[in-house]
């Protein structure tokens, strides 16, 4: 018998046409998921009270998600998370970093369509959500999308039309589902350390700044000199290189002065930053920018709400951000 708990917290798998557009409706989802009712499995469901369009979500939302979780932590053997797919990579990652000593499966879910739609995948989604969530061995935050099971950490939105709307470009799935579900136990993370979850502070201003030709890298520059930031990511060229332009490193010699850390990541869709493979990559490194390898922007971002979050800073943080905590970045 397993118990798991699912929360909902919106996203257009629950949403149904109103006369503004598609939106959430509460108590239709919940209703929707008895069908997924059978001897050995045994549901709670916990509806957000906002239910949210997840390009909406803020740290606050990450905070309710984890609270939800911890709580109740003991009580279940895993647990499903409901949400839309806009942001549901950025969720991914806070819980993969914030959930610290996790032990159970965790799985994010949603769909492209609404479960009230003839053809929604949302359906195929909830019972591999389910399924995953399900396995005792499984110690991570997943994501169940379109017949794979997905690091948390490592994946990404990448379609808005077709039902493979994720994929985790630099990480094999950890599992696929076909007639058998192939779970890939050998990728599968193994627990670290004691249960001990963090908190996420709602304040922290962290950014993504995309190097672009032209005026891109000195607009980036002013907003790393003068924008108050905690921390921030650089999307770069290639395997991480950029123009030597002397606002951009600047901003980053300002940002590192401050001990707040700047990581160079790659716009490219998949592949890692390399510092040095060409000279290009060598300014910034030189300025203190961090190399990121192949962490995706969604995944720095929630590393860098984590780890400030919880507290750490100086040479711990810079070490930290660059080698993997999680299974979120190979060096
Ligand atoms: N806009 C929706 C959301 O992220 C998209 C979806 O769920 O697929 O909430």
């Amino acid at each position: 018998m397993s118990r798991i708990l699912v929360l909902y917290t919106g996203g257009t798998i629950g949403m149904d046409h109103t006369p503004e557009g598609l939106a959430p409706v509460p108590g239709l989802l919940p209703r929707l998921l008895q069908r997924f009712a059978r001897p050995g499995l045994e549901f709670d469901i916990v509806e957000f009270e906002q239910l949210i369009d997840s390009s909406a979500l803020t740290p606050r939302q990450w905070n309710q998600i984890l609270d939800a979780l911890v709580s109740r932590y003991h009580d279940y053997d895993g647990f499903v998370v409901i949400h839309g797919t806009d942001t549901m990579a950025y969720t991914a990652g806070v819980l993969a970093f914030a959930l610290r000593g996790l032990a159970k499966p965790v799985v994010l879910t949603g769909a492209q369509l609404p479960l009230v739609h003839p053809r929604s995948d949302g359906w195929s989604n909830l019972a591999d959500a389910l399924e995953a969530a399900c396995q005792p061995d499984l110690n991570e935050v997943a994501i169940a999308f379109d017949r794979l099971l997905l690091r948390g950490s490592r994946a990404r939105k990448l379609d808005v039309e077709r039902f493979a709307g994720f994929n985790s470009p630099n990480a094999e799935p950890l599992a696929e589902f076909a007639i058998h579900a192939h779970w890939r136990k050998e990728r599968w993370l193994k627990p670290d350390g004691e249960w001990n979850p963090l908190r996420i502070e709602e304040n922290l201003k962290l950014a993504a700044l995309m190097l672009t030709p032209g005026h891109g890298s000195a607009l980036a520059g002013q907003v790393l000199r003068d924008g108050g930031l905690d921390g921030a990511v650089l999307l770069a060229y290639g395997s991480g290189n950029a123009p030597a332009d002397p606002v951009l490193l600047d901003g980053i010699a300002a940002m590192t002065a401050r001990g707040c850390p700047v990581l160079t990541l790659t716009q490219a869709p998949s592949g890692a930053v390399e510092v040095g493979a060409y000279a290009a990559s060598q300014p910034l490194a030189r300025a203190g920018a961090l190399p990121g390898a192949d962490l995706t922007p969604e995944a720095a971002l929630a590393k860098l709400q984590a780890l400030l979050s919880a507290g750490v800073s100086g040479d711990e943080l810079r070490k930290r951000l660059v080698r993997p905590l999680r299974g979120e970045m190979t060096v």
